[in-house]
Protein backbone atom coordinates (compact mmCIF):
# COMPACT_ATOMS: atom_id res chain seq x y z
CA UNK A 1 0.00 0.00 0.00
CA UNK A 2 3.05 2.35 1.00
CA UNK A 3 4.56 1.69 -2.31
CA UNK A 4 1.77 2.76 -4.22
CA UNK A 5 1.19 5.92 -2.60
CA UNK A 6 4.59 7.09 -2.75
CA UNK A 7 4.42 5.62 -6.54
CA UNK A 8 1.62 7.98 -7.16
CA UNK A 9 3.07 11.01 -5.04
CA UNK A 10 6.05 11.17 -7.35
CA UNK A 11 4.46 12.93 -10.93
CA UNK A 12 3.11 15.04 -8.18
CA UNK A 13 6.31 15.81 -6.44
CA UNK A 14 8.21 16.45 -9.93
CA UNK A 15 4.71 19.09 -10.76
CA UNK A 16 5.61 21.31 -8.00
CA UNK A 17 6.39 23.66 -10.70
CA UNK A 18 5.02 26.68 -12.20
CA UNK A 19 4.80 28.19 -15.94
CA UNK A 20 5.38 31.45 -16.00
CA UNK A 21 4.94 33.31 -19.06
CA UNK A 22 6.74 36.41 -20.53
CA UNK A 23 7.32 38.83 -23.62
CA UNK A 24 10.39 38.94 -25.01
CA UNK A 25 11.19 42.76 -24.56
CA UNK A 26 12.17 45.22 -27.42
CA UNK A 27 16.07 45.80 -27.81
CA UNK A 28 16.88 42.86 -25.08
CA UNK A 29 19.72 40.31 -26.40
CA UNK A 30 20.20 37.21 -25.70
CA UNK A 31 22.99 38.04 -23.19
CA UNK A 32 21.40 40.58 -21.04
CA UNK A 33 18.48 38.22 -20.78
CA UNK A 34 20.07 35.64 -19.61
CA UNK A 35 22.36 37.90 -17.50
CA UNK A 36 18.96 39.16 -16.26
CA UNK A 37 17.84 35.82 -15.47
CA UNK A 38 21.01 35.00 -13.69
CA UNK A 39 21.22 32.02 -16.53
CA UNK A 40 24.67 30.74 -17.38
CA UNK A 41 26.20 32.84 -19.91
CA UNK A 42 28.41 30.08 -21.37
CA UNK A 43 24.55 29.18 -22.81
CA UNK A 44 25.07 31.98 -25.57
CA UNK A 45 28.85 31.71 -26.03
CA UNK A 46 28.65 27.47 -26.61
CA UNK A 47 26.24 27.97 -29.42
CA UNK A 48 27.97 27.91 -32.84
CA UNK A 49 28.05 31.12 -35.00
CA UNK A 50 25.10 30.32 -36.45
CA UNK A 51 22.61 29.39 -33.74
CA UNK A 52 24.08 32.94 -32.02
CA UNK A 53 23.20 34.73 -34.90
CA UNK A 54 19.43 33.29 -34.72
CA UNK A 55 19.05 34.50 -31.19
CA UNK A 56 19.20 38.09 -32.71
CA UNK A 57 15.93 37.81 -34.29
CA UNK A 58 13.70 36.88 -31.30
CA UNK A 59 11.14 38.93 -32.15
CA UNK A 60 10.27 41.25 -29.73
CA UNK A 61 6.99 40.15 -27.96
CA UNK A 62 7.67 36.74 -28.60
CA UNK A 63 6.02 34.78 -26.02
CA UNK A 64 8.40 32.33 -23.94
CA UNK A 65 7.98 30.75 -20.92
CA UNK A 66 9.56 30.10 -17.61
CA UNK A 67 9.10 26.52 -15.66
CA UNK A 68 10.25 27.58 -11.72
CA UNK A 69 9.93 25.19 -9.09
CA UNK A 70 9.03 25.33 -5.71
CA UNK A 71 12.95 27.20 -4.38
CA UNK A 72 12.55 29.93 -7.45
CA UNK A 73 15.07 28.18 -9.49
CA UNK A 74 14.39 28.30 -12.94
CA UNK A 75 14.16 24.80 -14.40
CA UNK A 76 13.47 25.33 -18.19
CA UNK A 77 12.65 28.20 -20.62
CA UNK A 78 11.13 28.01 -24.02
CA UNK A 79 11.79 30.63 -26.73
CA UNK A 80 10.55 31.01 -29.90
CA UNK A 81 12.56 31.80 -32.51
CA UNK A 82 9.82 32.12 -34.87
CA UNK A 83 6.42 29.89 -35.26
CA UNK A 84 8.85 26.17 -36.10
CA UNK A 85 11.46 26.91 -34.17
CA UNK A 86 12.37 27.59 -30.54
CA UNK A 87 14.76 27.40 -28.05
CA UNK A 88 14.96 25.31 -25.32
CA UNK A 89 16.67 26.17 -22.37
CA UNK A 90 16.72 23.32 -19.27
CA UNK A 91 18.10 21.57 -16.15
CA UNK A 92 19.92 18.30 -17.33
CA UNK A 93 20.12 15.59 -14.61
CA UNK A 94 23.29 17.21 -13.85
CA UNK A 95 21.80 20.40 -12.74
CA UNK A 96 23.71 22.01 -15.25
CA UNK A 97 21.68 24.09 -17.45
CA UNK A 98 21.70 22.94 -21.54
CA UNK A 99 20.04 24.79 -24.22
CA UNK A 100 18.95 23.39 -27.69
CA UNK A 101 17.21 24.71 -30.59
CA UNK A 102 13.83 22.37 -31.21
CA UNK A 103 10.90 22.65 -33.28
CA UNK A 104 7.72 23.43 -32.01
CA UNK A 105 5.24 20.90 -32.19
CA UNK A 106 2.29 21.18 -34.21
CA UNK A 107 -0.05 20.24 -37.02
CA UNK A 108 -0.88 21.94 -40.08
CA UNK A 109 -4.55 21.33 -41.13
CA UNK A 110 -5.88 22.17 -44.45
CA UNK A 111 -9.55 23.82 -44.27
CA UNK A 112 -12.23 25.45 -46.08
CA UNK A 113 -14.27 28.28 -45.68
CA UNK A 114 -17.82 29.33 -46.85
CA UNK A 115 -18.82 32.85 -45.65
CA UNK A 116 -22.26 34.40 -47.19
CA UNK A 117 -21.95 38.21 -47.49
CA UNK A 118 -24.42 40.80 -45.79
CA UNK A 119 -22.36 43.53 -44.67
CA UNK A 120 -18.32 43.66 -45.78
CA UNK A 121 -16.23 40.78 -46.28
CA UNK A 122 -13.84 41.27 -43.02
CA UNK A 123 -16.79 41.03 -41.22
CA UNK A 124 -18.44 38.12 -42.80
CA UNK A 125 -15.32 36.22 -42.75
CA UNK A 126 -14.29 37.14 -38.87
CA UNK A 127 -17.90 36.40 -38.56
CA UNK A 128 -18.26 32.90 -40.07
CA UNK A 129 -14.15 32.14 -39.21
CA UNK A 130 -13.79 33.80 -35.58
CA UNK A 131 -10.59 34.49 -36.77
CA UNK A 132 -9.41 37.94 -37.51
CA UNK A 133 -6.32 37.12 -38.35
CA UNK A 134 -8.47 34.83 -41.23
CA UNK A 135 -10.50 38.36 -41.93
CA UNK A 136 -7.14 40.67 -41.98
CA UNK A 137 -5.02 38.09 -44.73
CA UNK A 138 -8.27 37.91 -46.65
CA UNK A 139 -8.86 41.28 -47.11
CA UNK A 140 -5.54 41.94 -47.63
CA UNK A 141 -4.84 40.05 -50.77
CA UNK A 142 -8.41 40.87 -52.68
CA UNK A 143 -8.38 45.10 -51.29
CA UNK A 144 -6.43 46.31 -54.36
CA UNK A 145 -8.18 44.22 -56.93
CA UNK A 146 -12.06 44.05 -55.55
CA UNK A 147 -13.79 47.23 -54.19
CA UNK A 148 -14.57 46.00 -50.67
CA UNK A 149 -17.17 48.07 -49.58
CA UNK A 150 -19.34 47.84 -52.40
CA UNK A 151 -23.19 46.02 -50.77
CA UNK A 152 -23.44 42.58 -51.53
CA UNK A 153 -26.40 41.43 -53.32
CA UNK A 154 -28.63 37.43 -52.15
CA UNK A 155 -26.49 35.21 -53.24
CA UNK A 156 -23.34 37.00 -52.75
CA UNK A 157 -20.23 34.99 -50.53
CA UNK A 158 -16.69 34.16 -50.09
CA UNK A 159 -15.05 30.67 -50.28
CA UNK A 160 -11.25 30.12 -49.45
CA UNK A 161 -9.20 27.44 -48.79
CA UNK A 162 -6.29 28.03 -46.21
CA UNK A 163 -4.05 26.14 -44.47
CA UNK A 164 -3.97 26.41 -40.53
CA UNK A 165 -0.89 25.58 -38.00
CA UNK A 166 -2.38 23.61 -34.76
CA UNK A 167 -0.71 23.50 -31.58
CA UNK A 168 -2.62 21.32 -29.08
CA UNK A 169 -5.96 21.10 -31.38
CA UNK A 170 -6.13 24.59 -31.52
CA UNK A 171 -4.97 26.78 -34.29
CA UNK A 172 -2.16 29.08 -33.90
CA UNK A 173 -0.21 31.18 -36.53
CA UNK A 174 -1.36 33.09 -39.30
CA UNK A 175 -3.34 31.04 -42.07
CA UNK A 176 -2.12 30.90 -45.29
CA UNK A 177 -4.83 30.90 -47.53
CA UNK A 178 -4.05 28.84 -50.84
CA UNK A 179 -6.99 30.41 -53.07
CA UNK A 180 -10.32 32.58 -52.49
CA UNK A 181 -13.31 33.12 -54.70
CA UNK A 182 -15.34 36.39 -53.71
CA UNK A 183 -18.81 37.12 -55.51
CA UNK A 184 -19.36 40.51 -54.55
CA UNK A 185 -22.39 42.24 -56.52
CA UNK A 186 -22.88 38.82 -58.68
CA UNK A 187 -19.41 39.48 -60.03
CA UNK A 188 -16.74 36.48 -59.51
CA UNK A 189 -13.25 37.15 -58.60
CA UNK A 190 -10.92 34.63 -57.36
CA UNK A 191 -7.06 34.41 -56.67
CA UNK A 192 -4.88 31.68 -56.91
CA UNK A 193 -1.34 31.14 -54.48
CA UNK A 194 1.00 29.54 -56.94
CA UNK A 195 4.01 27.11 -56.24
CA UNK A 196 6.28 30.58 -55.64
CA UNK A 197 4.30 31.43 -53.20
CA UNK A 198 2.20 34.46 -54.52
CA UNK A 199 -1.34 35.43 -55.49
CA UNK A 200 -2.18 35.56 -59.11
CA UNK A 201 -5.65 35.87 -60.57
CA UNK A 202 -7.32 33.62 -63.10
CA UNK A 203 -5.02 34.85 -66.01
CA UNK A 204 -1.44 34.50 -64.43
CA UNK A 205 -1.34 37.71 -63.68
CA UNK A 206 0.31 38.91 -59.99
CA UNK A 207 -2.05 40.65 -57.73
CA UNK A 208 -0.28 42.03 -55.20
CA UNK A 209 2.38 45.40 -55.59
CA UNK A 210 5.95 44.74 -54.96
CA UNK A 211 7.59 47.23 -53.38
CA UNK A 212 11.20 46.73 -53.19
CA UNK A 213 13.99 45.33 -55.60
CA UNK A 214 16.67 43.26 -54.57
CA UNK A 215 20.26 44.52 -52.97
CA UNK A 216 22.57 42.89 -55.40
CA UNK A 217 22.79 43.42 -58.88
CA UNK A 218 23.62 39.96 -60.56
CA UNK A 219 24.57 38.42 -57.38
CA UNK A 220 24.10 34.69 -56.67
CA UNK A 221 22.15 33.36 -53.64
CA UNK A 222 24.04 30.71 -51.55
CA UNK A 223 21.51 30.58 -48.93
CA UNK A 224 17.65 31.30 -48.80
CA UNK A 225 15.10 31.90 -46.27
CA UNK A 226 13.92 29.06 -44.13
CA UNK A 227 12.01 29.16 -40.43
CA UNK A 228 13.16 25.70 -39.87
CA UNK A 229 15.81 23.51 -41.72
CA UNK A 230 17.17 20.20 -40.02
CA UNK A 231 20.44 19.66 -40.92
CA UNK A 232 21.44 16.14 -41.14
CA UNK A 233 25.09 16.38 -40.47
CA UNK A 234 24.94 18.65 -37.23
CA UNK A 235 21.63 16.68 -36.27
CA UNK A 236 20.10 19.60 -35.29
CA UNK A 237 17.38 22.24 -36.37
CA UNK A 238 18.09 25.90 -37.28
CA UNK A 239 16.67 28.89 -39.09
CA UNK A 240 17.66 31.23 -41.84
CA UNK A 241 16.28 34.26 -41.38
CA UNK A 242 17.56 35.94 -44.52
CA UNK A 243 18.59 35.53 -48.04
CA UNK A 244 22.85 34.90 -48.24
CA UNK A 245 23.95 36.36 -51.56
CA UNK A 246 27.72 35.77 -52.68
CA UNK A 247 29.95 38.24 -53.48
CA UNK A 248 33.50 40.22 -53.76
CA UNK A 249 34.09 42.00 -50.57
CA UNK A 250 33.68 45.81 -51.83
CA UNK A 251 31.01 44.85 -54.38
CA UNK A 252 27.98 47.72 -54.21
CA UNK A 253 25.06 46.69 -52.32
CA UNK A 254 21.33 48.92 -53.06
CA UNK A 255 18.61 49.81 -50.88
CA UNK A 256 15.46 47.37 -51.58
CA UNK A 257 13.06 50.42 -51.42
CA UNK A 258 12.74 54.33 -50.22
CA UNK A 259 12.78 54.39 -46.65
CA UNK A 260 14.66 56.17 -43.81
CA UNK A 261 17.56 54.39 -42.22
CA UNK A 262 17.03 53.13 -38.60
CA UNK A 263 20.42 51.80 -37.63
CA UNK A 264 24.03 51.94 -38.83
CA UNK A 265 26.19 50.11 -36.71
CA UNK A 266 27.66 46.85 -35.19
CA UNK A 267 25.97 43.58 -33.55
CA UNK A 268 28.37 40.87 -32.20
CA UNK A 269 26.15 38.70 -35.06
CA UNK A 270 25.30 39.94 -37.79
CA UNK A 271 28.57 42.61 -37.55
CA UNK A 272 28.66 46.26 -39.90
CA UNK A 273 24.68 46.44 -40.16
CA UNK A 274 22.01 48.25 -41.75
CA UNK A 275 18.62 48.40 -41.19
CA UNK A 276 15.89 50.72 -43.07
CA UNK A 277 12.77 51.18 -42.51
CA UNK A 278 10.12 51.07 -45.15
CA UNK A 279 6.51 52.16 -45.53
CA UNK A 280 3.91 49.89 -44.74
CA UNK A 281 5.62 48.35 -41.46
CA UNK A 282 8.34 46.45 -43.29
CA UNK A 283 12.10 46.65 -42.66
CA UNK A 284 15.05 46.01 -44.29
CA UNK A 285 18.27 44.50 -42.70
CA UNK A 286 22.20 44.25 -44.29
CA UNK A 287 24.71 42.35 -42.83
CA UNK A 288 28.43 41.33 -42.53
CA UNK A 289 29.64 44.71 -44.51
CA UNK A 290 32.82 45.75 -45.06
CA UNK A 291 31.65 49.34 -44.56
CA UNK A 292 28.96 52.18 -45.56
CA UNK A 293 28.32 54.00 -48.03
CA UNK A 294 29.93 57.36 -47.00
CA UNK A 295 27.78 60.16 -44.34
CA UNK A 296 25.11 57.40 -43.97
CA UNK A 297 23.36 57.81 -40.87
CA UNK A 298 20.75 57.07 -38.79
CA UNK A 299 17.34 59.13 -40.02
CA UNK A 300 18.63 59.40 -43.51
CA UNK A 301 16.49 59.15 -45.99
CA UNK A 302 16.65 56.25 -48.85
CA UNK A 303 15.44 55.75 -52.36
CA UNK A 304 15.14 52.43 -54.11
CA UNK A 305 18.62 51.51 -55.53
CA UNK A 306 20.75 54.00 -53.78
CA UNK A 307 24.16 52.41 -52.98
CA UNK A 308 24.30 51.90 -48.88
CA UNK A 309 27.20 50.32 -48.21
CA UNK A 310 29.76 47.52 -49.12
CA UNK A 311 30.49 43.78 -48.81
CA UNK A 312 32.23 42.12 -46.29
CA UNK A 313 32.76 39.37 -43.68
CA UNK A 314 32.11 41.44 -40.48
CA UNK A 315 30.60 39.50 -37.82
CA UNK A 316 29.99 35.73 -37.04
CA UNK A 317 30.61 35.55 -40.88
CA UNK A 318 32.29 32.48 -43.00
CA UNK A 319 33.42 34.42 -45.87
CA UNK A 320 31.99 37.66 -47.94
CA UNK A 321 28.74 37.46 -48.65
CA UNK A 322 25.55 39.61 -48.13
CA UNK A 323 22.79 38.51 -45.60
CA UNK A 324 19.70 40.56 -46.47
CA UNK A 325 16.73 40.27 -43.90
CA UNK A 326 13.07 41.54 -44.62
CA UNK A 327 11.40 42.42 -41.45
CA UNK A 328 7.28 42.90 -41.33
CA UNK A 329 6.98 44.84 -37.69
CA UNK A 330 9.63 42.27 -36.16
CA UNK A 331 8.42 39.65 -37.24
CA UNK A 332 11.27 38.24 -39.84
CA UNK A 333 9.76 37.56 -43.88
CA UNK A 334 10.66 35.72 -46.74
CA UNK A 335 12.71 38.52 -48.47
CA UNK A 336 11.55 36.95 -52.13
CA UNK A 337 8.23 37.16 -50.98
CA UNK A 338 8.41 41.10 -51.41
CA UNK A 339 10.53 41.35 -54.07
CA UNK A 340 9.31 41.71 -58.01
CA UNK A 341 10.45 38.85 -60.12
CA UNK A 342 8.58 38.72 -63.10
CA UNK A 343 5.59 41.09 -65.12
CA UNK A 344 4.77 38.76 -67.99
CA UNK A 345 2.22 35.70 -66.98
CA UNK A 346 3.42 32.07 -67.11
CA UNK A 347 4.50 29.39 -69.94
CA UNK A 348 5.31 26.42 -70.57
CA UNK A 349 5.76 23.69 -67.83
CA UNK A 350 5.36 26.82 -65.35
CA UNK A 351 1.61 27.70 -67.32
CA UNK A 352 0.71 24.30 -66.64
CA UNK A 353 1.53 23.71 -63.10
CA UNK A 354 -0.21 27.18 -62.48
CA UNK A 355 -3.10 25.60 -64.16
CA UNK A 356 -3.01 22.68 -62.09
CA UNK A 357 -3.43 24.73 -59.17
CA UNK A 358 -6.22 27.08 -60.07
CA UNK A 359 -8.21 24.11 -61.88
CA UNK A 360 -8.49 21.82 -58.18
CA UNK A 361 -9.31 25.33 -56.64
CA UNK A 362 -12.03 25.55 -58.78
CA UNK A 363 -13.44 22.53 -58.22
CA UNK A 364 -13.32 22.77 -54.10
CA UNK A 365 -15.02 26.93 -54.47
CA UNK A 366 -17.80 25.77 -57.68
CA UNK A 367 -18.71 22.39 -54.43
CA UNK A 368 -18.58 24.81 -51.63
CA UNK A 369 -20.41 27.12 -53.04
CA UNK A 370 -23.59 24.91 -53.37
CA UNK A 371 -22.75 22.79 -50.39
CA UNK A 372 -22.62 26.06 -48.05
CA UNK A 373 -20.86 24.23 -45.11
CA UNK A 374 -21.06 25.88 -41.91
CA UNK A 375 -17.58 26.87 -40.27
CA UNK A 376 -16.07 25.86 -37.16
CA UNK A 377 -15.18 29.33 -35.15
CA UNK A 378 -12.23 29.16 -33.40
CA UNK A 379 -10.46 31.75 -31.59
CA UNK A 380 -6.79 32.65 -32.41
CA UNK A 381 -4.20 31.50 -30.04
CA UNK A 382 -1.05 32.77 -29.26
CA UNK A 383 0.94 30.80 -26.54
CA UNK A 384 3.89 28.45 -26.89
CA UNK A 385 3.26 25.28 -24.58
CA UNK A 386 5.38 23.60 -22.02
CA UNK A 387 7.57 20.77 -23.64
CA UNK A 388 9.01 18.05 -21.19
CA UNK A 389 12.46 18.00 -20.88
CA UNK A 390 12.63 14.28 -21.51
CA UNK A 391 10.50 13.39 -23.94
CA UNK A 392 10.63 16.69 -25.79
CA UNK A 393 6.56 16.05 -26.34
CA UNK A 394 4.16 18.62 -25.96
CA UNK A 395 2.15 19.00 -22.65
CA UNK A 396 -0.57 21.31 -21.39
CA UNK A 397 -0.52 22.36 -17.89
ZN1 LIG B 1 22.47 34.77 -43.85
Amino acid sequence: MGRIILFLLVPFLSYASVVVPFTWKDGESFLTFLERKKLPLNLFYNLDKEDQKATEDIPFNAHGQFLVNDKKQIEQVLIPVNDELQLHIYRAHSKKYEMHVIPIISETYKEVLYAPLTSIPYDDVLGASGSKKLAAKFTQIFKNKVNLKKQPKEGDAVVMTYERIYRLSRPFSMPEISGAMIILGGEKYALYRHSDGNFYDANGAQIEKFLFKSPMRNARITSGFTKRRYHPVLRRYRAHLGIDYGARPGTPIYATGDGKVSFVGSTRGYGKTIKIRHSGGYMSLYAHLKGYKQKLHSGLSIKQGDVIGYVGSTGLSSGPHLHFGMYSGSTPINPSSVMKKKSEGFSGKELRVFNDIKHKLDRIFIRKLKEKPVAKKWIDFQDIYYVDKDTFKVQAF
